[in-house]
Order: structure tokens, then sequence, then C-alpha cells
């Protein structure tokens, strides 16, 4: 199918889309990488009046590190990042998470910011930015705020952004020296959207016991969803195989999966306990590497 008809903008500065978008606010969509955007629009699921291509703003393109930080620009290309040594070097959960997003072309267009401001449930970038802590700036006609990813997501392809508003940058705290990460997930194929994929992050204490823990699922709730259960169960304990295996049982309780034509809710439930585990393991092995 086709899109149905819309006016297109092309504004080249940050100010012209904030004017825009406060011109037309809930009849505009920005459109960043379009990757699905553009299959919304083609399905008539989305039927933007007014479309604000952010595609020549290259003040929203960048990657940088900054003091404890790794600042991503939203219209940064989701293989840019994956690519970058600043990436690599202070946030490799993150390049772990995206090589899962589709496949190489998608991530060429695909932004980090249409990812995380688009929200679906099942996607890998808002899941890692929940594990990391990350921060989403925003702004708007009321100004600049900055909103923790815990408080970002609120349902399915739904987010704090009011229509009138533009993600900007999304600030990546870097973990301290020695945090193990993994990304996990369960596709039907490669680049299959997850059906249940998991981020972790684990920092252990001198005397070898879980210090910092970070366990999100994606595929497995309405938002990404934090398994604040099994984190808490995780602090101070030895880390083994046993505790990692109730840690993804506590997990599977936390998460609140839907049943779809991908895969049932107990099925989603049962993979998020073994991938759990397995991304426990893994973050494990590499904390002990990094120390
Ligand atoms: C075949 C295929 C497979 C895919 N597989 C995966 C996958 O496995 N995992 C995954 O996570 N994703 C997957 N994707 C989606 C892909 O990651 C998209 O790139 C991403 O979801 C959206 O990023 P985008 O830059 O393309 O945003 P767009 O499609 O341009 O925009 C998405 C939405 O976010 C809004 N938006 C974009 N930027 C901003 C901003 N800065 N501020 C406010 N709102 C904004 C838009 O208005 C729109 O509503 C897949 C896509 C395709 C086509």
């Amino acid at each position: 199918m086709k899109p149905a008809a819309f006016t297109y903008f092309a504004p080249r500065g940050l100010d012209e889309v904030l004017s825009l978008l406060g011109q037309y606010g809930p009849e505009a969509k920005p459109l960043a990488g379009g990757q699905s955007l553009v299959p919304l629009m083609n399905f008539r699921l989305a039927k933007p009046r007014y479309l604000i291509d952010l595609n020549r703003i290259p003040e929203l393109a960048y990657i940088r590190r900054e003091d404890g930080v790794l600042a991503v620009g939203a219209m940064a290309r989701q293989f840019e990042a994956e690519r970058s040594d600043a990436v690599k070097a202070t946030v490799p959960l993150l390049v772990e998470a995206l090589k899962l997003v589709g496949h190489p072309t998608i991530r060429h267009r695909g932004t980090v910011g249409g990812s995380i401001a688009h929200a679906d449930p099942a996607a890998e970038l808002p899941a890692a930015a929940l594990a990391l802590g990350a921060e989403l700036v925003i702004r708007g006609p009321r100004g600049n705020r900055t909103v923790p990813a815990e408080d970002f997501f609120v349902g399915p392809f739904t987010t704090v952004l009011a229509p009138d508003e533009l993600l900007t940058e999304v600030r990546f705290p870097v973990p301290s020296p020695g945090t193990g990460y993994a990304f996990v997930e369960v596709s039907r194929r490669h680049g299959d959207f997850a059906i249940v994929g998991v981020a972790a992050l684990v920092g252990l204490g001198p005397d070898g016991t879980i210090e910092r823990v970070s366990v999100v699922l994606c595929g497995a709730g309405p938002t990404p969803i934090r398994a604040r259960q099994a984190e808490a169960a995780l602090r101070g304990a030895a880390p083994t195989e046993e505790r990692f295996r109730e840690a993804g049982e506590l997990a599977a309780r936390e998460a609140q999966p839907a049943s779809d034509i991908h895969a049932s809710a107990d099925y989603r439930r049962r993979v998020a306990a073994v991938l759990v585990r397995r991304a426990l393991l893994t973050a494990t092995e590499r904390a002990r590497e990094r120390r």
C-alpha cells in the first residue's frame, strides 16, 4: 500500500524542527531513519498529516564521551553506534544489543533516538537504555527536560514524549570499570524482533559477591521490564549458577508477557527464566575478565 497524503518538511536546524512541531504537534511526526514509521505509514497504521524530516539536522547526529557519560545524539545511526570505538570502550552492552537489531541495512538508516522514541516493547535499545540507567534529553516548547529511562516508557509504543516534543539525546552512564554485561535473546530468525530478550549488567565486589546488578527484559511486557525482585535477590549473593537459576525464575514471575502469533505468554516466561540465567552467567564471566 501507499501512505495517506502528507505534507513533508525538511528543516535545516533544530529550532525549525521545534517550531514545526509546535505548530503541527498532534498531527505531525518526526521522521528519523524511517525504518518503523515508513512501514507503519505504508500500512496506514500511522497517518501523520505532516512529516518533519530530521535527516538534515547534523547537530542531532553525534556520539561523544563526556565525563562518565556516553552522549548519543538522537539521529546517530544504529550502525555508527555499533561501530563506534567510543561506544565499544565505554558501553559494550549497547554494541551487543545493536547487533541484534534487525539487519545491517536497517541499522544503517535506523537511529538510536528513533528506536527509543518508538518504544517497541520487543526492541533491544529501550531495554539496554533501562538496564544502563540512561537519561533521555527532551526539547519542546516548554523548554528542556531530562527523563530517566525508568520513567520514559509508559506502554507499548508509548512514551512520555508530548506530540510537540523531540528526543534530542540519550545519555548512557558509563558503567564502573569491571562491570560485566550481556544481551541475549531468542527470535525466530536472526534479525527478527526478539520473542524475549534480556539485558544484564553485573559488578562484583572485592570478595567476589555481586555488588551491582541490573536485569531488564524485552518482549516480556508492555514496556521493557526491570526485574527488581531478581536484582534484589542477587545483590550481596555469590554469583553461582543456582542463584542465577532462582533469579531467572523470579524475573519470569515479574514479566508481564502477552500471547500473540509469535509465542504464548507461558512460553515467553519460560524463555525469560532461561535467558536471565544465561545473561547473568555471561555478564559474571565478563566481570571477572574485566577486573
Ligand atoms: C525488517 C525490520 C526489522 C527490524 N528489526 C528490529 C529488531 O529486531 N529490533 C529493533 O529494535 N528494531 C527493529 N526494527 C526497527 C528499527 O530498529 C528502527 O530503526 C527503529 O525502531 C526506529 O528507528 P528509526 O530511526 O528508523 O525511526 P523512525 O521509523 O523514523 O521513527 C519511529 C517513531 O519514532 C518517532 N521518532 C523518531 N525519532 C524521534 C525523535 N528524535 N524524537 C521524537 N520522536 C521520534 C517517529 O515520529 C516515529 O513515530 C526493524 C525494522 C525493520 C524494517
